[in-house]
């Protein structure tokens, strides 16, 4: 257990206003897997990944990453990369300074290959030399994916990673996460589109209303006849 990458046990959150976004939610995510959390809008995706990530204190249950329980600011998580609900770039800063200056702060800057790969997972061509205030929402959610990246850390939690990009730049993303799970790393993302999560993820945990509905490996779940619980992850 100490090895593994992701465990988390009776997660639950309720908001000040009293609403129970997370109700109680456990799944793991394994070396060489890609994970998606699936559901529709409110389904407790974020609020999930937030408490993974110790952004924000569960009410109930817990999470280890690699066998250390995840507090605000535990060392542990110096070596999750993770894009949650937009990064915040430096507008005026192109994106490749933008990168540099995150690589420089939390990266291992003497490994340069490492940034030269980020920077094609951005694909940004000559875009990276110009300010991040031109960027488009897609552009901006490449670049955030490239700075989660930096380092080649063991984990990586993107949440929503391909919003705001089309049809063409989502197939691109597939194999750059499958690629980095085979070698050995745990990618966990969140999405509200039943066809990326099948194309994209090795394993789906269906999540609605603040409950894990069903989790498995995603051939599984396509090939069991329990279809309706897929539908319930209504786009
Ligand atoms: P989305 O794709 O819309 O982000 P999600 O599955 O990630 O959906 P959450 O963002 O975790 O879901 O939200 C779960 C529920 O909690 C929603 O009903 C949402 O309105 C509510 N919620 C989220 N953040 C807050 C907050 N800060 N205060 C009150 N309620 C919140």
């Amino acid at each position: 257990l100490a090895a593994t990458p992701v465990v988390v046990e009776g997660l639950a959150k309720a908001y000040p206003d009293g609403h129970r976004a997370v109700k109680g939610v456990s799944w793991r995510a394994e070396a060489g897997q890609v994970v998606g959390l699936l559901g529709p809008n409110g389904a407790g995706k974020t609020t999930t990944l937030r408490m993974v990530l110790g952004l924000i204190t569960p009410d109930e249950g817990a999470t280890w990453v690699r066998g250390q329980a995840v507090t605000a600011g535990a060392p542990v998580l110096r070596k999750v990369g993770a894009l949650v609900e937009g990064p915040g770039f430096m507008p005026h800063l192109t994106g490749r300074q933008n990168l540099r200056a995150y690589w420089a702060a939390t990266g291992r800057p003497d490994e340069e290959a490492g940034f030269e790969e980020a920077l094609e997972v951005a694909a940004l061509g000559g875009a990276l030399d110009r300010p991040v205030k031109s960027y488009s929402q897609g552009m901006r959610q490449r670049l955030g994916i490239a700075q989660a990246m930096l380092g080649r850390p063991d984990l990586l939690i993107l949440d929503e990673p391909t919003n705001g990009l089309d049809p063409p730049q989502i197939a691109a993303m597939r194999p750059i996460l499958r690629a980095y799970a085979n070698t050995g790393r745990t990618v966990v993302i969140s999405s509200h589109l039943l066809a990326e999560v099948e194309q994209t993820c090795t394993h789906v945990v269906v999540m609605d209303a603040g409950e894990v509905l069903v989790s498995g490996p995603v051939e599984d779940l396509l090939e069991s006849h329990d279809t309706s619980v897929l539908v319930t992850a209504r786009p």
